[in-house]
């Protein structure tokens, strides 16, 4: 399609008398001056809001399914790209097929039946065709309304495959009067495939692209002009018409290209407008440097810091110390000493007169900081509370009293914490752990905590290691810490998947471990959606251990539908060591911490995620004792096997992410909801992460250059982004 490049040429120009240009002169200017002046008239993208029942073969119903697939305008079908591309060739003869051979051919029809079949649901429609080298049979499955339309002297354009009986059709144009121009899109050169649904196949989609690809060029161009210059990008118009009816394979993949540089450049854009909006509309609370409290508890620490741990200490202290609001993530496997962290941003609001808040994403972990704070507290006095949906009234009562008149120092607690009537006095520092269990707006929550229009500083924790180019995309707007070393001291976790025939040895191997002095979790398997499910399956797995494998032991019983008091007594007994399996469903996954617990097994494993399973296998191997995990999977699919295998073999949190995400894709890991990352149209990661390399340096490279992204230059920029990625990625 050479138009794709070269500006449009507009039918009826060979006839008309001048271009503008030569208007005064009165002088005729021949037809390749005017081929070449600029004759695209400004784009009118009003037309691309026209809705799709405005296309050929659009009706209700089909526009219907359209509107399910977001498809509710002209301009949303040409921002829906093929995802994929059949490469065929042109017409050939029908004399020189042979068999097995798939080709396009085009012929004309003489005479075309329903074949009858002895099964029922099989209907063959049957055509006698001819093209100038000999005739053939074509036939097509279960289509039978065919046949009225395959009537003696129908050219069509057939794309199938010979066999002995025949050439079998699998796709097929009939050629009809209004022009042969759309002929062959569906069945010769490079025919797109676009993502369909049920209702709405592919092949109606690439008519519908046909039709509205002119208006590809309405699109407004939201790259700024420079910068494609620079990178020698086409304009989006092209590339979109590229994209969906591409000359060659390469030119497709170009335009992939240059619409995934546009879709993760307009992400970047918006990340980074979000972080000056925040900047700018929200000052930040600059801290001191770290006085005597801080110093004083560090050295009260019954251990050495790691030098990750350090280094992230700098990094906390010199964000603190500025005007701005820290904004940092701090990502850690499970054990790699987070909550240091966490404790010394905490303590360095209060001795500089400020409070800090800590909120986790259930009760349960919740409680467990509480108690941990209890502990590296015990010599500070430092008045905290523990505020959760469980607290009593009256309590929470006066702890909002406190709260408000910055009486109490530091609070733990859940999303109780971001809730419209708790008011801080002075709030400083706002940690959040597990964040990417928040959304974007309940972290955003904390930062309206601050006093007189100030953002407290906000420190992300996570312990679901992200890729660090995924870190970029999901949180670009973030500045990001890794916590890569683990405390000495901690073991490697022997890990072991098996099956049912395993069982009656595993339970033998965890009772030998037990009778040693050690304890064990069970864990049962996920039930997506049902906390309800999930506690009803533990606590039935709690009774049967009990009444056979470990009736000689103590079994204790933790799920997330417990209330606070006994979920809080069943790992305080598990703690004190009076209980010796804890039976649990996965919301032991964060927090707890028992160094004399050395085994875990871990039911209906392949129903995890594999940073999950990480996470819960990194609840054993905290101690002197080496430690084991036992999954019984069922891997059902060569992907479980793959996964479950990696569990097994690999270590490292961080290079399960990167196996996770090669085996799942970036959608299931970093799920919209659960990550605030936002679907890709065109951008497909981690495959595209050089782009996305490329793009976020030219969106730094754009705001250091004009301040921001509010500049007037980049007004079509900061649209676009807005329409793109919107609320999501805007909203502070
Ligand atoms: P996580 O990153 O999973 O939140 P924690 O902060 O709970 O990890 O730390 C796990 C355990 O390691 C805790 O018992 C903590 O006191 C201990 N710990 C933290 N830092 C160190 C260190 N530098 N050396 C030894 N133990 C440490
Ligand atoms: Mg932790």
């Amino acid at each position: 399609m050479s138009d794709t490049v070269a500006p449009p040429r507009e039918p009826g120009v060979e006839g008309e008398p001048a271009a503008p240009g030569a208007f005064a002169t009165g002088v005729a200017q021949d037809r390749a001056s005017l081929r070449d002046a600029a004759l695209r008239s400004a784009p009118r993208p009003s037309q691309l809001a026209a809705p799709i029942q405005s296309l050929r073969g659009a009706g209700p119903k089909l526009a219907g399914a359209a509107e399910e697939m977001g498809l509710a305008t002209v301009g949303d079908l040409l921002m829906h790209v093929p995802h994929s591309y059949r490469d065929r060739a042109a017409p050939r003869k029908l004399a020189d097929l042979r068999i097995g051979e798939e080709a396009t051919v085009e012929v004309e029809v003489r005479s075309a039946r329903v074949r009858p079949t002895r099964r029922r649901r099989l209907v063959i429609v049957e055509a006698s065709v001819a093209d100038d080298s000999g005739p053939a049979k074509a036939t097509w499955f279960n289509q039978a309304w065919l046949v009225d339309r395959l009537t003696e002297g129908t050219r069509v354009l057939l794309f199938g495959k010979l066999d002995r009986s025949g050439f079998r059709v699998e796709a097929h144009e009939i050629l009809g009067t209004d022009g042969d121009a759309r002929a062959g899109i569906h069945t010769t050169g490079i025919v797109p495939v676009h993502p369909a649904s049920e209702r709405l196949r592919a092949q109606r989609l690439r008519d519908w692209a046909w039709q509205a690809r002119g208006l590809a060029r309405q699109a407004i161009e939201p790259l700024p002009a420079e910068l494609r210059a620079r990178r020698r990008l086409a304009l989006e118009g092209d590339a979109l018409a590229a994209a969906h009816f591409p000359e060659g394979m390469p030119q497709a993949e170009d335009a992939r290209r240059r619409l995934a540089f546009e879709e993760l450049f307009l992400h970047q854009a918006a990340l980074a407008a979000r972080r000056s909006e925040r900047r700018t509309t929200r000052p930040g609370i600059a801290l001191g440097p770290p006085g005597e409290l801080t110093g004083g508890w560090l050295e009260s620490l019954p251990f050495e810091l790691t030098t990750d741990q350090r280094r992230a200490l700098e990094e906390i202290d010199s964000d603190l110390a500025a005007g701005q609001p820290m904004q940092r993530l701090l990502m850690g496997e499970v054990g790699s000493g987070k909550t240091v962290l966490a404790v010394y941003s905490m303590l360095r609001a209060v001795e500089s007169g400020y409070q800090a808040a800590l909120m986790a994403p259930t009760e349960t972990l919740a409680e467990q900081h509480a108690a941990t704070l209890d502990r590296l507290l015990s010599t500070q006095h430092v008045p905290f509370t523990l505020l959760t949906s469980a607290t009593p009234a009256a309590r929470r009562r006066e702890a909002l009293t406190r709260l408000a008149t910055g009486e109490l120092a530091m609070v733990v607690g859940t999303h109780a914490l971001i809730e419209r009537d708790v008011e801080f006095g002075r709030l400083a520092v706002g940690v959040v752990d597990e964040q990417h269990r928040f959304g974007v707006r309940q972290r955003a929550a904390l930062d309206e905590k601050g006093p007189d229009g100030r953002a407290p500083h906000a420190l992300h924790m996570t312990a679901t290691p992200i890729p660090r180019t995924l870190s970029l995309t999901a949180y670009g707007d973030l500045d990001a810490t890794v916590l890569r070393e683990l405390p000495a001291g901690r073991q490697p976790v022997d890990t072991w998947v098996v099956g049912e025939e395993k069982r009656p040895g595993a339970y033998g191997f965890i009772r030998d471990r037990l009778r040693e002095g050690r304890q064990a979790y069970v864990v049962c398997p996920l039930v997506e959606g049902s906390e309800a499910l999930e506690a009803k399956a533990a606590t039935e797995e709690a009774e049967r251990l009990r009444a056979t494998e470990f009736a000689d032991f103590d079994v204790g019983l933790l799920h997330g539908q417990m209330p606070a008091r006994e979920k809080q007594a069943a790992m305080e007994r598990f703690a004190a060591g009076k209980c010796d399996v804890l039976v649990a469903t996965s919301v032991i996954e964060v927090g707890i911490d028992v160094a004399n617990a050395s085994v875990m097994l871990i039911e209906g494993a392949e129903r995890y995620g594999l940073s999950q399973l990480h996470q819960l296998r990194g609840r054993v191997g905290r101690g002197e004792h080496r430690s084991q995990c036992i999954l019984f999977a069922d891997p059902g699919s060569e992907l479980a096997t793959r996964r479950l295998e990696a569990i097994a073999t690999e270590r490292d949190g961080f290079k399960l992410a990167e196996v996770d995400l090669a085996l799942r894709g970036e959608g299931e890991i970093l799920g919209t909801r659960q990550h605030g990352l936002p679907r890709f149209r065109v951008a497909e990661l981690p495959d595209d992460i050089a782009v996305l390399t490329e793009a976020r340096r030219e969106v730094i490279a754009l705001v250091d250059r004009h301040g921001s992204l509010a500049a007037p230059e980049l007004g079509p920029l900061l649209d676009a982004t807005r329409a793109r990625f919107g609320d999501e990625a805007i909203a502070p």
